[in-house]
């Protein structure tokens, strides 16, 4: 199994835990956190960087410092995104706060889910250790992160169609 497929599973986790704290945290920086982690596993795997798949991203160090970066990202193209925000219904007040917190939990909540089942990855490194691993297996975490996706995209029907209400401010 390649990483890629994978990667499209932590959408499920980004929508939906994102649709749960619009009224907190930056929705789009959230949804990002949540998959960018893979960046470089993705390039690894199309032999565009060297070295094991799951390394420094796929720790929780290198995941606060990326949040970092993608902090500073956001921040820039945040004001960019509020049209395309306006127009999905989930327009939100944004701050510097909201972003941060957005990306450092989404960036979390990655490396959580892949250090269940990857068993290759040390999300405690430099510690060489991974007491997450195998407390989930890869078809838990499948099942887990669509049907979270499943839920967001119901919800998110629910609140066009004036069934539910999501709260954005
Ligand atoms: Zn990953």
């Amino acid at each position: 199994m390649t990483i890629m497929p994978f990667t499209l599973f932590h959408f499920g986790p980004g929508l939906l835990f994102g649709l749960l704290l619009v009224k907190y945290i930056d929705f789009p920086t959230f949804v990002i956190a949540n998959v960018i982690i893979d960046w470089r596993a993705a390039l690894v795997v199309f032999g565009l960087w060297p070295g094991p798949r799951h390394s420094w991203m796929h720790t929780y160090l290198g995941a606060i410092l990326f949040a970092m970066v993608l902090t500073t990202g956001m921040v820039l193209i945040r004001p960019e995104l509020d049209k395309l925000m306006e127009s999905i219904n989930l327009h939100q007040r944004v701050s510097v706060t909201r972003i941060a917190i957005a990306a450092f939990l989404g960036s979390m909540i990655h490396v959580t889910i892949d250090a269940f089942h990857h068993p290759l990855m040390y999300p405690f490194m430099p510690y060489d250790i991974k007491p997450l691993y195998g407390l989930f297996s890869t078809r838990e975490m499948r099942f887990f992160t669509a049907f979270c996706g499943f839920l967001a995209i119901l919800w998110y029907i629910g609140d066009h169609f004036g069934l539910i209400h999501i709260p954005t401010k």
